[in-house]
């Protein structure tokens, strides 16, 4: 894994450096292009895909893995420059205008889904050794410790100033990757992109169509096993994005635990689902609502859906049963059982 992970970082050095400055580049736009470019590459923890269409499409998936390695030095934990790790060693201070917008909308997030969502969840995954791989089972005390912080209530943002309250410190981890899916989006558009699909570790963003006009069809994984998929998605511009307890765990004497940690117990969540798959044209919002609906488990999210205080589809899953949202019910197709959540109960 090292090894692969020191690969790739050496791929995307190599890439970087052969990146030209800006789309639509006179010199760039006399050379011939291919009609298709992909990169495979290692970042945030985890194996993403990129894959653009049309001429510029090399450019522009070029630039899409800078802006990737970029994003991946500002919001992660890991790096001692990140503005997430400026603040929570600080407290308070000035972050970028992204982290600013991130944590912005995580907020929103936080407020619609009463706190099932939220960033200040950091110093449990230090503890359950989430940050650092070291996994262990805290003492019930070590918890109710670190659940003293817990609270996106701790949380202020004002412009690009940002504050953290009673000794909290934040994780975006559950919503970053969503917002570096659409900023990779945006890139391929503004390099003139029309079609193009990027997958950062099971976070799907699509642009458009398929070349040939009809939808993109993406399946959706069956977390009981890697080979095996729920069903498949049919669609156009939108982030379908999963979040599930089987991405990412520990096992001990038996017991699976996983990286969704329920802000309430500071137990990895005991939900009743096993998988949420989040349909929704804002990449951001997506990642945010599929760690959130997890934790809220399955009448959580129906009430949320049925709400309609946030515009979204979604693709649950139990273990045995599929619930497909009422909006995404004719472009889903699954073998499975399967229940429609509508809007109105
Ligand atoms: P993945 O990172 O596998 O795509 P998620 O989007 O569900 O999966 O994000 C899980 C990550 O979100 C965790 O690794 C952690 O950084 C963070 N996290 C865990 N629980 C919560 C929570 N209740 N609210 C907000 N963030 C969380
Ligand atoms: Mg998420």
């Amino acid at each position: 894994m090292k090894l692969r992970k020191y690969i790739l970082t050496v791929i995307i050095g190599i890439t970087a450096m052969t990146v030209l400055s800006s789309c639509g580049n006179k010199e760039n736009a006399a050379k011939e292009q291919p009609a298709q470019s992909t990169q495979e590459i290692f970042a945030m923890d985890t194996y993403m895909s990129l894959t653009a269409y049309g001429n510029n499409s090399e450019e522009a998936v070029n630039k899409a893995v800078q802006e990737i390695n970029r994003l991946d030095a500002m919001f992660s934990v890991g790096n001692a420059d990140s503005d997430v790790t400026k603040i929570n060693e600080n407290g308070s201070g000035e972050v970028s205008e992204e982290t600013a917008f991130i944590m912005n909308r995580a907020m929103q997030v936080s407020e619609k889904t009463n706190g099932a969502f939220d960033i200040t969840i950091y110093p449990l995954m230090e503890l359950w050794g989430f940050t650092t791989k070291n996994y262990r089972v805290p003492e019930s005390n070590e918890i109710a410790e670190a659940l003293k912080g817990v609270s996106y209530t701790n949380v202020s943002v004002n412009g690009q100033q940002v504050a953290l309250t009673g000794g909290s410190s934040i994780d975006l981890g559950g919503i970053a990757k969503g917002y570096t899916s659409s900023r990779v989006i945006q890139i391929m558009k503004d390099c003139g992109i029309e079609h193009a699909i990027v997958n950062l570790g099971g976070n799907v963003q699509v642009l458009g169509t398929k070349t040939d006009g009809s939808d993109w069809r993406v399946a959706i994984q069956n977390p009981a096993s890697e080979n095996s998929y729920l069903g498949i998605l049919s669609t156009a511009d939108k982030a379908v994005i999963t979040s599930g307890g089987y991405e990412r765990y520990f096992e001990q004497d038996g017991q699976v635990y996983h990286h969704i940690i329920d802000p309430q117990t500071g137990y990895p969540s005991d939900s009743d689902l096993t998988s949420v798959t989040i349909v929704c044209s804002d990449g951001t919002t997506a990642d945010a609502l599929s760690t959130a609906l997890f934790v809220m488990g399955l009448d959580g999210a129906k009430e949320l859906y049925r709400s309609g205080a946030i515009d979204f589809d979604m693709i649950l899953f139990d273990g045995s049963k599929v619930y497909v949202s009422e909006g995404i019910k004719d472009t889903f197709s699954t073998d499975m059982d399967k229940e429609i959540i509508t809007r109105q109960p």
